[in-house]
């Protein structure tokens, strides 16, 4: 058993961490404030190579196992959970199935520059009627001359208001002509394709700075290239990813804790009260500990499940316990870091609200935590 990092992870740390104290969290609370896609910030991570850090050097990116993409995140969202949320969608979820599906056109135009950060990719599965069953998608796409032609409504689209490319989650039905049964499957809308329409941006309480809008196809064209799954494959390919996002995301959750509880450490510091810093307090103290070995457990299963992935071997069930601890070990960090602070914990002019709000983002995302339990009881009764 080795905890110890590789060289190259530990300059994986230090180098986002570095990032992150001295240009994100410096910059966090305006680009929270802004409700705006955080740009410069999104460039930089793409200079620095974060887009392409889990895909192979022969197409374009560095190559890197999971763990350091974990560690890099993590780093990324103690400052800002924002825009870890739209660096996440950049290198997995938005860019993946072009790099696996995508013809050499579709490669070259879309993704290589997208592992730069010169085009924004997104993934839109959720629809009204189908958040966690997506079974029940209502998307349709029917096979025309050259192509198909896509129908419905897509919701919660993480980076659409800024994106160039949509990997879309369509039903095909069954084709009137073979009868071939048809079925969920993975399309490639690009962003000037007639009948695609952007709608609005979702008010929401976290993560203000990660655009995410409603989506409409309406007789929207798109060319058999685009086709990027075989017809029904789209849940096949998707459970190809689903252990990743789920151990990202909860390297995200370990981040957003890691940030709430240094304020607090901090603020317990400073703050005197009956002649002494309430750091002194074992009730305070108490609260420290406890949300600091949680977040290191959170860590340790995380970057656990990272490392089953990265060898190929089974790791359904523990990315799972790995997101689901991590998030809710990251939620109760944030609450508790709220609390030390108490009326301060309350004022928008700290930084702990902020976390407390964006980090329910990662109760949510990669699966809800009743989801990721009925998951893990189905792997323990194999
Ligand atoms: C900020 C943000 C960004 C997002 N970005 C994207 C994106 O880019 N692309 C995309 O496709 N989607 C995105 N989503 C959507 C996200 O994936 C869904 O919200 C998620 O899958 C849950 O779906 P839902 O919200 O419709 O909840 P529902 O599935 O309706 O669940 C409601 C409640 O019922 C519970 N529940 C549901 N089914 C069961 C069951 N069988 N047993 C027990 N409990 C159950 C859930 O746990 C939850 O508590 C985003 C969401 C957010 C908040």
């Amino acid at each position: 058993m080795d905890f110890e990092l590789s060289p190259e992870q530990q300059t994986v740390r230090d180098t986002f961490a570095r990032f992150c104290d001295e240009k994100i969290a410096p910059q966090a609370e305006a680009i929270d404030e802004a409700h705006e896609f955080p740009w410069e910030l999104f460039r930089a991570l793409g200079e620095l190579g974060f887009f392409g850090m889990r895909y192979p050097e022969e197409d374009g990116g560095s190559g890197m196992d999971l763990n350091s993409f974990c560690l890099a995140l993590t780093e990324v969202a103690r400052g800002s959970m924002s825009l870890a949320g739209a660096v996440a969608m950049q290198s997995l979820m938005g860019t993946k199935f072009l790099h696996m599906l995508g013809d050499d056109d579709i490669r070259e135009r879309l993704f290589e520059p997208a592992l730069l950060g010169q085009k924004i990719g997104s993934i839109c599965m959720t629809e009204p009627n189908a958040g966690s069953d997506l079974g029940s998608i209502a998307t349709t796409a029917v096979k025309v001359d050259g192509g198909y032609l896509i129908n419905g409504q897509k919701m919660w689209v993480t980076s659409a208001p800024v994106a160039d490319f949509f990997t879309v989650f369509a039903k095909v039905g069954e084709d009137k002509e073979t009868g071939e049964e048809g079925g969920l499957t993975i399309f490639l809308v690009e962003k000037d394709f007639e009948g695609l329409a952007v709608g609005r941006a979702i008010e929401k309480m976290g993560v203000r700075a990660l655009p995410t809008s409603e989506l409409a196809l309406d007789d929207c064209f798109v060319p058999e290239t685009h086709c990027l799954s075989a017809v029904g494959d789209g849940v096949k390919h998707l459970r190809k990813l689903l252990a990743e996002i789920r151990i990202i995301t909860g390297a995200m959750a370990v981040g957003g804790g890691r940030g709430a509880l240094n304020e607090a450490v901090a603020y317990a510091a400073e703050r005197k009260q009956f002649g002494k810093p309430i750091n002194r307090f074992q009730a305070i103290q108490l609260k420290l500990a406890d949300m600091a070995t949680d977040l290191e457990a959170a860590e340790q299963l995380v970057h656990y499940a990272a490392w089953l992935k990265q060898n190929d071997l089974p790791c359904h069930k523990q990315s799972a316990m790995a997101k689901l601890f991590a998030s809710e070990a990251a939620a109760k960090a944030c609450d508790q870091a709220a609390r030390v602070l108490a009326s301060y914990g309350f004022a928008m002019e700290y930084p702990v609200q902020r976390h407390l709000r964006d980090i329910r983002f990662t109760l949510i995302g990669g699966g809800t935590s009743e989801i990721l339990k009925l998951i893990i009881a189905k792997e323990l009764s194999k």
